[in-house]
């Protein structure tokens, strides 16, 4: 098989039928800056090596790969692995691609970093980059989501970020997403927009999924060491698909290398229950590129429900419903229900308090491990669910 990361995406962007670039004009001239830029710092030598500094003495990498043995014990059947992201600084896998996009703003002498953000991860990752390289930071949050994520809030202020709050429409991320892109439209010539996820128009898909890769290049040699085998399945949550696509590119050349996808099916398979966009999106186009989406009767991005907010997104990148499309990657779903299950085993049986969005991976994996004995299954464990506990032990309690 050739090499599948050099080959996609095409010039404009495209992987296969989705991706692109639909631009409103005024930002045409700063996305071909973009695309310049990092063309060329993606080759250079002083830019990697920068990050790859960032990545060992800031970011702790590279991060372990833990056996969970008392966990697939309880699963009986497969062996099951975690890539150890929690333990990425700031406990997820998003400031992989955000202290990237930092250092892509300092060598293009830009100033400031703007981003929306849902539950704060985005921009917390996106605040301490920010910090590192002594660049503005503004971030646009609903008035909702600041009320329900407020120690986030606190984070990203203490981090020097300026929290833009949002009161239009249902004051979510959808609105936040608006009030970002417009308040960048202006700021342009001296802003990077710092877009959270292998989302976006091209180049965004592209880079982030090229920052996000070292997991997966860490994980294969990892794998190999520990084991002296490759994984027979890699799994990973999907919400706009970044962790996933950082774990992926480290085997999507080994064929043998069983690829999933896992998206959140909430409470049910109705629309407005789920945001299972792969499992049961169209084709159409949403902030900017094509790819699949979720949309109500009048053609609008669909209300989407999920314990995990990370994964709420009526769209996904478009490099997902491409790996869909060819069969490369096989799409699933876990719902709230035994993410929830997965969340709370991994916390008493392995001691590690799981990300909600990560818990849909560990979902897959117990419900898989027993149709495949004696085979090994890797996830990635995308963040640590600190942020999660209140919500979960309020509405829950403790579990069994
Ligand atoms: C944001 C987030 C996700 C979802 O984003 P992807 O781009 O799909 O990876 C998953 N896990 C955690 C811990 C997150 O913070």
């Amino acid at each position: 098989m050739s090499d599948y990361l050099k080959s996609t995406p095409n010039r404009e962007g495209f992987f296969g039928n989705y991706g692109g670039a639909m631009l409103p004009p005024p930002l045409e001239p700063h996305f071909a800056e973009i695309r310049a830029a990092y063309d060329k710092l993606s080759k250079s030598a002083d830019f990697l090596h920068e990050l790859r500094y960032i990545r060992k003495h800031f970011q702790g990498r590279p991060t372990p790969i833990s056996y969970l043995k008392n966990l697939s014990e309880l699963a009986g059947g497969a062996q099951i692995y975690a890539k150890r992201e929690d333990l990425n600084h700031t406990g997820a896998h998003k400031l992989n691609h955000c202290m990237a996009e930092g250092l892509l703003a300092k060598f293009m002498g830009k100033t400031k970093l703007i981003a929306e953000t849902g539950a704060g991860q985005h921009g917390v990752a996106l605040a301490t980059a920010a910090a590192y390289f002594g660049l503005e930071c503004e971030i646009h949050m609903g008035e909702v989501d600041m009320a329900k994520e407020a120690p986030n809030v606190t984070r990203m202020k203490l981090l020097g970020a300026t929290v833009v709050p949002v009161g239009e429409g249902a004051k979510t991320l959808k609105e936040a997403v608006d009030s970002a892109f417009g308040s960048y439209i202006g700021q342009a010539d001296h802003a990077l927009f710092g877009i959270g996820s292998v989302v976006g128009p091209h180049p965004f898909p592209m880079m982030v999924r090229d920052f996000q890769k070292v997991v997966g290049m860490e994980s294969r040699e990892q794998f190999l060491e520990m084991t002296g085998e490759l994984p027979d399945i890699v799994a990973a949550c999907v919400g706009g698909g970044s962790n996933a696509m950082g774990l992926f590119s480290g085997f999507i050349n080994d064929e043998d290398v069983a690829l999933y996808g896992v998206e959140p099916m909430g409470t049910s398979s109705k629309l407005g229950d789920h945001a299972a966009t792969l499992t049961y999106g169209v084709d159409g186009a949403i902030h900017g590129f094509a790819t699949k989406v979720l949309l109500d009767e009048n053609g609008e991005p669909a209300p989407v429900n999920t314990l995990a907010s990370g994964l709420d997104y009526p769209g996904v990148g478009p490099e997902h419903a491409h790996l869909q499309s060819t069969g490369r990657v096989t799409y699933t779903s876990a719902d709230d229900k035994e993410s929830l299950k997965a969340f709370y085993e991994l916390s008493r049986r392995e001691g590690i308090i799981p990300a909600l969005e990560s818990a849909h991976a560990l979902a897959f994996a117990m419900r898989e491990a027993k149709n495949h004995v004696g085979k090994s299954i890797l996830i990635n464990l995308s963040g640590r669910g600190d942020k999660d506990i209140d919500f979960v032990t309020e509405t829950y309690g403790f579990g069994e």
